[in-house]
């Protein structure tokens, strides 16, 4: 099929474009972009004042299959992706078995060729079994070919080890993704420590427990000169620990995730289970300071860290509830609203960070709409208000703190390698097209 996209604000921070123009599809590739295309499309999409971007790569998701299928599955982590206008998602590689070696990898990729609408790559382990005791294969990680290892969920405690997998990813060309926690000091903790964890008798988690591991990780880095990407940031202090390694020419890259821009520990108070995740929500001092950290540059993605838990899991005490929300869907409309609409992020900036930095970070020839390239570009319509309802959700799981927030910005149409995949916000697909994507 070829496709025309009349009239839209085409934006690609890959290649600083801003501008009205066409965009004309072609055999699943961006065969011309440019004002008043002559062609011969079989269908038009008119995108007037909606904005036409590179497909959103989020490289932060799990998506539970192999062996947490009633939680969230290949087909169903997808479809939310779709419906937040990602075309690429990056999987962490805590399943049940854990992605630790080859075999599984290979088992993984046979379910994305199966099942997976849209592009999904495969991050791998860096211990065995995820338990922070001895190197994972990196050679043959390397050899599947993919892009990052990461233990997410659990830290590698030993520094040793640490610095043993960093110089063994600089030799693989391999991302290490680092999720930063002293265990020791957040251990036991449910929700931010301070004021709030005391008024509710619960026990907090020191932001020294994230910002202790991004100091050591970050020196472990320099010392191994290799690039390091820390996973979800939620503190201020973190951010200044980043910045300042960024600005003495440490090769580190980092994430946040769009509720760490969003809310506040305050919003734990109703003992929601749905607040609790990991890292905790914080202070609005530290959603300033990300705000910041996301418009000066010092945090170059925002990843959704997209985390399925059934109701019966959600639904117990605070205390025992599992640490995780989902992110999918709602991940573009709250950009729209806590960034661009306060003023932190333009669009091209919004697009940049959850699109075209996940990209290169991960070193994925996507995230941007390059003539040639293969065609994952997503359509929003800006000023689409919509509130936010359960029934609207694709993710198996609902667990979501923003379920009855009034939000801004949809996504209208999804291409995935030049297939028409959502269309009027209509989820479409034809079954011969997986597989292909
Ligand atoms: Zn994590
Ligand atoms: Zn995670």
């Amino acid at each position: 099929m070829k496709y025309l996209i009349k009239n839209g604000r085409v934006i690609d921070p890959a290649d600083k474009i801003d501008e009205f123009s066409d965009v004309f599809i072609a055999e699943g590739k961006i065969e011309r972009i440019g004002k008043n295309l002559n062609v011969k499309p079989d269908e038009v999409i008119d995108a007037k004042d909606r904005i036409v971007a590179p497909g959103l790569v989020d490289m932060h998701v799990h998506l539970r299959e192999p062996g947490r299928e009633d939680k969230e599955t290949m087909r169903s982590g997808t479809r939310a992706a779709l419906k937040g206008g990602f075309t690429s998602v990056a999987c962490m590689p805590n399943t049940e078995p854990p992605i630790d070696n080859p075999k599984i990898v290979k088992l993984v990729r046979d379910i994305i060729k199966k099942d997976a609408l849209c592009n999904v790559f495969i991050i791998s382990a860096i211990t065995k079994g995820r338990e922070g005791k001895v190197l994972a294969d990196f050679d043959q990680v390397k050899k599947t070919s993919l892009a990052a290892v990461s233990d997410d969920g659990a830290c590698v405690e030993d520094a040793n080890l640490m610095l043993k997998a960093l110089k063994e990813c600089k030799k693989s060309h391999l991302l290490l993704i680092d999720h930063c926690e002293d265990t020791k000091i957040s251990s036991g903790g449910v929700i931010n420590k301070g004021f709030v964890s005391t008024k509710m008798g619960l026990r907090g988690i020191p932001k020294e427990a994230e910002y202790k591991m991004v100091k050591r990780d970050i020196e472990l880095a320099k010392k191994a000169s290799t690039n390091i990407h820390i996973a979800h940031v939620s503190c201020k202090e973190s951010i200044d620990l980043i910045r300042k390694a960024k600005s003495d020419g440490i090769k580190v890259s980092a994430e946040t995730a769009p509720h760490y821009f969003s809310l506040t520990e305050d919003c734990c108070v109703t003992y929601d289970t749905n607040t609790k995740m990991n890292p905790p929500l914080r202070t609005t001092g530290d959603v300033n300071a990300i705000k910041e950290a996301l418009s000066d540059g010092t945090i170059d993605a925002i990843a959704t860290d997209h985390a399925p838990h059934t109701d019966s899991e959600k639904g117990v005490e605070f205390d025992f509830a599992p640490f995780g929300v989902i992110g999918l869907e709602t991940a573009l409309s709250l950009a729209a609203v806590e960034l661009v609409e306060r003023g932190a992020l333009s669009w091209p900036d919004a697009i940049l960070k959850m699109s075209t930095n996940p990209a290169r970070i991960l070193g994925l020839d996507k995230g941007g709409l390059k003539t040639g390239g293969q065609a994952d570009i997503v359509i929003i319509d800006p000023n689409k208000e919509y509130v936010y309802e359960e029934e609207s959700i694709e993710s198996k799981c609902k667990n979501s703190p923003f379920i009855g927030w009034r939000l801004k910005a949809k996504v209208t149409h999804v291409f995935v390698a030049g297939e028409l995949v959502m269309n009027d916000e209509v989820i479409i697909y034809a079954a011969e097209m997986i597989g292909r994507l």
